[in-house]
């Protein structure tokens, strides 16, 4: 007996490699691989429509707190989330444009967690007024496309929701923006806001960005709010050859707040599934509103049971686990 120590440690090295390699087998994104644009879809490596479904982390700057591997982990594994959008703040007080240092510091950890952890990750400047600040923005991408550009988890969001600003504004700033990542990564999927918070997609389909590949269009809905007349503007833009992605979404309404329509939420879950468009939920925070996924004190680091999530958070990880196994 006396020797066999070096036995019992390489049967538990192998046991451990074998598990390792198991868990590294299951990732999506060792699944699907680099992804593409082509007509309206995403598709994988190997050509095939693939759809993300996922969540967004609130603001940075008011909820640095779920900006950690662990609450990464934990969606993962427990929502089963494929695709984490990560909203950095760039106007508020403690933002991007007041602390750059520590918001690149956060989408660090959070981007090398997804790339750990085999999901994708939606690096999103989460401004309402992007083209004032435009060299700041071009700064910032070109620093993560030179990170993080070979990875095939990134997905770039360069511009959150504009407001009231045209669509020739939007586009102009967002050729600036995907001219500057382009020279640094060449392919990876950027996501492209257009006016009246994400809602102009019709508009984007008579006057889409032609000299660009990779591109998809962001349409924002909040069910309350968000009915038949935004879906029938998707339809449009999907009957123009428009990729959409969905990278905010929740059954409550444009504020954050009121009762969840859960009837109309289910429209809106169908008819994504129909035209396998990608989506995520907002947001993972504990505010007191009915969007935010958690309730006030869940841990930081995920481990939440379901009485820690808000009804909207145990809706929408029903529906992302419903079609994410
Ligand atoms: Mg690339």
């Amino acid at each position: 007996m006396k020797n066999n120590y070096p036995i019992i440690f390489l049967v538990l090295f192998i046991t451990g490699g074998l598990i390792l390699n198991f868990c590294h087998e299951k990732s999506v994104v060792k699944q699907h691989g680099r992804l593409s644009v082509k007509g309206t879809r995403l598709l994988n490596a190997n050509g095939d429509p693939v759809v993300l479904r996922g969540v967004s982390l609130g603001w940075h700057n008011w909820w640095p707190k779920f900006w950690n591997a662990d609450a990464v982990k934990w969606l993962r594994d427990d929502w089963k989330i494929t695709v984490l959008r990560a909203a950095m703040g760039i106007e508020p007080d403690s933002a991007y444009l007041d602390m750059p240092e520590h918001a690149k510091g956060l989408m660090k950890t959070v981007v090398e967690a997804c790339i750990d952890q085999g999901i994708y990750v939606i690096i999103d400047w989460h401004d309402h007024h992007a083209e004032n600040h435009i060299e700041e923005a071009k700064a910032f991408f070109i620093d993560m496309a030179k990170a993080y550009g070979e990875h095939p988890n990134i997905i770039y969001e360069i511009y959150n929701e504009p407001v009231r600003q045209d669509w020739a504004l939007v586009k102009a700033y967002s050729d600036t923006l995907i001219t500057a990542i382009r020279q640094y990564d060449p392919d990876n999927i950027i996501l492209i806001g257009n006016p009246h918070w994400d809602q102009d997609v019709h508009i984007v389909a008579d006057d889409p960005i032609r000299e660009h590949i990779n591109l998809m269009y962001t349409l924002h809905f909040y069910a309350v709010t968000h009915r038949q007349w935004l879906r029938d503007r998707g339809d449009y833009a999907l009957s123009k050859g428009i990729p959409i992605f969905v990278s905010e979404s929740d059954g409550c309404n444009s504020s954050g707040q009121d009762k969840l329509d859960m009837e109309e939420w289910n429209l809106w879950i169908d008819w994504m599934g129909k035209n396998q468009i990608s989506w995520v939920k907002w947001s993972i925070s504990d505010k007191q509103e009915t969007c935010s996924a958690l309730r006030p004190g869940a841990d930081p680091k995920g481990g939440w049971s379901l009485d820690k999530l808000s009804e909207s958070g145990v809706k929408a990880r029903e529906f992302i686990r419903r079609f994410n196994k």
